[in-house]
């Protein structure tokens, strides 16, 4: 394992074991999606408050494997407080990056960039993902 893999793994711990924004709202200004991973037994519901144009708050919650539950925490703090317009550029090639398909290297994926490790395990790209898709969906919703 090289030094780089082993910064990402240290991220993706950090982030399974102490998830941030986790927990959901019970709030009618909260679009809710709920997305299951059945082969993997991922299950998880995000929700987003946008006001303003902006993302004001992400929130996550539910059960699966360390990269499905870590991404949801990463997801969180990576759109949260950013415009819906920026937070979609950012879901979307980060969806691109994971699937191998072309992406903006440009885009500043922050720490969501410790994903891109999971491109050489097919089966856990929709762990990675599902989060991300969850949040783009809220963001459909709230238009
Ligand atoms: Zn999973």
């Amino acid at each position: 394992m090289n030094n780089m893999d082993n910064l990402y793994r240290q991220v993706i711990m950090d982030h399974y074991k102490n998830p941030r924004n986790k927990g959901l709202i019970q709030d009618p200004s909260y679009k809710t999606i709920h997305i299951k991973n059945p082969t993997c037994g991922d299950d998880i519901t995000v929700q987003s408050k946008v006001e303003d144009g902006i993302v004001k708050d992400v929130r996550h919650d539910g059960s699966g494997c360390s990269i499905c539950c870590s991404s949801a925490s990463v997801m969180s703090e990576t759109v949260k407080g950013k415009s819906v317009q920026e937070a979609s550029v950012v879901a979307e090639n980060y969806l691109n990056m994971l699937a191998n398909k072309p992406y903006d290297e440009t885009v500043d994926l922050e720490e969501a960039i410790v994903y891109q490790g999971v491109r050489q395990f097919p089966a856990r790209i929709k762990c990675a993902s599902i989060a991300w898709k969850a949040f783009e969906g809220t963001l459909k919703e709230s238009e």
